[in-house]
């Protein structure tokens, strides 16, 4: 009995003392515990909360359509490093970062949910400014760009007198680089117009699971390169989708390039269309290197490459911007479940 009232204490202390806001629901997803860092957050006092549902109280971004309690009861893992926006008790929006672990019976029903989350503020704020800063500089680099490239391919033609085989190399390399750093530009440009909504799109009715075994047939070289098996598991028939084809082929491509890109030779990448409420949800799976749980919040962001992958310069840092800037244009989601060593999910899912 002793025993039990001093674990007792020491729970509530952890609870209470915990520098991050937490709060426990039980299987009807009310709130049975809500710490003093939850309580400063929200503003909403403990006495207030208890017995309410989470979704009343904090309005989360996430509840209706992407519970992540429901998703970590799904899949049996804790939901990492991810983001939402919740409605404090003075009625402001609070951007978060948090995580939320289901704890199951035997036969896998909710016992008690945990989430555990802090202020993002200061890193959206920050984010905002990067993004501004970048665009303003892009947008002033697109020109100065486009007139060094026309002048390199004036002298390349050699309408500024015949050329050394030297002068003539270094050119070349200047032609290339400067085509990089144009083609940087215009992909960013493109970002930023789809997230402010400059790029209307070209909705038509398709087929996703069609779409996905075009896309897949286009890539089977490259990861035979890799010696990388491509699986596509579909379900029964779906629905048609409103969607942009060419928009959505560039997120699965950017996707799926990656999972080849990050994968060692002979694994398998699969990919998989599910229904989730009234979503069609696409995972592409690989068994690569993974990405630390720390970087997952920031892999979305234009130009953010993983430390170490950065140094080996495989990519842009701008393909997974583009495909939350498109999902999320779509009125869908995005999101990775990732373990370093093990592999990498990507899940975007469109509304039906
Ligand atoms: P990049 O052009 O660098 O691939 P992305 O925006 O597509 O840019 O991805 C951002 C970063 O996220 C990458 O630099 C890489 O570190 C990480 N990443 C993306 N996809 C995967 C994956 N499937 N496996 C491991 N790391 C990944």
């Amino acid at each position: 009995m002793q025993q039990i009232t001093a674990r007792k204490q020491l729970y509530d202390l952890i609870i209470s003392g915990l520098p991050v806001a937490l709060f426990v629901v039980n299987s009807s997803y009310r709130i049975v515990e809500f710490n003093q860092a939850a309580e400063e957050l929200t503003g909403w006092p403990k006495e207030d909360v208890l017995g309410r549902s989470c979704s009343e109280v904090l309005e989360s971004s996430l509840c209706e359509d992407n519970c992540p309690l429901r998703e970590s009861l799904k899949s049996g893992k804790t939901c990492m490093g991810r983001e939402a926006l919740i409605m404090t008790r003075g009625r402001k929006q609070l951007p978060i970062f948090f995580s939320s672990a289901a704890l199951t019976d035997d036969e896998g029903n909710l016992l008690n949910g945990v989430e555990v989350f802090r202020d993002a503020s200061a890193e959206k704020k920050l984010e905002a400014q990067k993004k501004n800063i970048i665009s303003l500089l892009t947008h002033d680099l697109k020109a100065p760009v486009a007139i060094a490239g026309g002048f390199v391919e004036r002298l390349l033609k050699g309408k500024a007198g015949p050329l050394t085989e030297k002068q003539q190399s270094y050119l070349e390399t200047i032609r290339r680089e400067v085509g990089r750093l144009e083609s940087y530009i215009l992909s960013f440009l493109e970002i930023s117009r789809i997230e402010a909504g400059q790029i209307k799109l070209q909705l038509e009715s398709l087929d996703l699971a069609d779409l996905l075994g075009d896309i897949i047939e286009g890539f089977r070289l490259q990861a035979a390169k890799k010696n990388i098996l491509l699986e596509l598991n579909l379900p029964e028939k779906l629905p048609p989708l409103h969607g942009d084809s060419l928009q959505i082929t560039r997120v699965i491509t950017n996707l799926l390039d990656n999972a080849i890109k990050y994968s060692e030779q002979g694994k398998t990448v699969d990919v998989f269309l599910t229904t989730d409420d009234d979503h069609q949800v696409v995972e592409i799976r690989d068994h690569g290197i993974g990405i630390a749980p720390e970087q997952q919040t920031y892999i979305f962001d234009s130009f953010y490459q993983v430390p170490i992958e950065a140094q080996k310069a495989r990519g842009t840092g701008l393909g997974l911007a583009a495909v939350k800037a498109i999902v999320e244009a779509h009125g869908g989601t995005t999101r990775v479940s990732s373990e370093p060593g093990k592999g990498s999910s990507f899940f975007v899912s469109f509304p039906q």
